[in-house]
């Protein structure tokens, strides 16, 4: 029987009963994974069914039952989600090696919708940054930012040093802000956002000291000759400048030895804060915690 024959079939039971099959061309629109599909079984050199990798835990969420699901950030693989099969459970031998900003040893089966931690040991859980309210406040700022920006799966092996390194130095007492300035920054550029810093970025002539501004939504400075919608416009100070240049071209062990004044801290969090929210189209949860945590340490100062 032809193709055709089966299509006029569907609509028209042919004498006999109703096709049970039929044949047509097709495009293939989109590919779904699906429950209770079994994945096919090993090849030799087929993919492999189980793997291991470092990874930082960037954010935990509850899922039914006491599972938890994770997003961790890896050295090679990108940002994955994970299901932690009974997390929640006292007796999980897998849950507290998975506390956010963890970074952790992971053993992963591959899974139907997420792939699975079935082994987990932590190898630095960073608990002097746990143990200190600002030090905290940032940590969890740059892992929402990173679990934000980052897309899944895609390697962003920078990113995650970034990541790791503002960790340690948060870890060894650095300066939270100027870590967490230089990490943001370190980030946005990895994800192809980073704001330019040298030259306006309307007519492209090199910025003169204090003739510049700071346009988020046009991706960095603009001279004091183009225009800009005066809504949107920052303001950037020299010494903002200089320390955001500074930032783009060391490494956190560098830019944490910066001391930042009130007044250039406050207006890199304002023109950083104002490019994530731009890129990200959205507020963060913890940008807000941020704020309160160093209100709260200045009253008390
Ligand atoms: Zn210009």
């Amino acid at each position: 029987m032809t193709a055709q024959a089966y299509h006029d079939g569907l609509n028209r039971p042919p004498p006999g009963g109703r096709p049970r099959a039929y044949k047509t061309d097709g495009l293939v629109l989109r590919a779904y994974r699906m429950r209770g599909a079994h994945p096919p079984p090993p090849r030799p050199g087929g993919p492999p069914r189980a793997y291991k990798t470092d990874g930082l835990v960037l954010r935990a969420y509850r899922m039914r039952d006491a599972d938890r699901l994770v997003t961790v950030l890896t050295p090679s693989l990108g940002k994955l989600k994970l299901t932690v099969r009974g997390a929640r459970r006292l007796t999980s031998k897998l849950g507290g090696h998975l506390d956010v900003l963890n970074r952790t040893h992971l053993a992963i089966a591959i899974g139907h919708t997420f792939d699975v931690v079935t082994g987990a040991e932590s190898a630095e859980s960073f608990a002097e940054v746990k143990a200190d309210l600002s030090r905290l406040a940032e940590a969890l700022y740059l892992m929402e930012l990173a679990d934000l920006l980052m897309p899944e799966a895609a390697p962003h092996p920078a990113a995650y040093h970034l990541l790791l390194n503002a960790l340690r130095a948060l870890a060894a007492g650095r300066n939270p802000a100027s870590v967490a300035r230089h990490t943001e920054l370190g980030l946005l550029g990895d994800t192809g956002y980073m704001p330019e810093l040298h030259s306006c970025i309307m007519c492209r002539r090199e910025i003169e000291p204090e003739r510049h501004r700071y346009v988020a939504a046009l991706g960095g400075v603009v001279c004091d000759k183009c225009p800009a919608p005066a809504s949107s416009v920052l303001p950037l100070s020299v010494d903002s400048l200089k320390v955001l240049r500074h930032f783009a071209e060391r490494g956190v062990a560098e830019a944490s030895q910066v001391a930042l004044s009130g007044a250039v801290r406050d207006e890199l969090e304002t023109a950083l804060g104002a490019s994530v929210r731009y890129v990200l189209e959205r507020e963060l949860h913890t940008a807000g915690f941020v704020e309160r945590v160093e209100h709260l340490r200045e009253r008390g100062a």
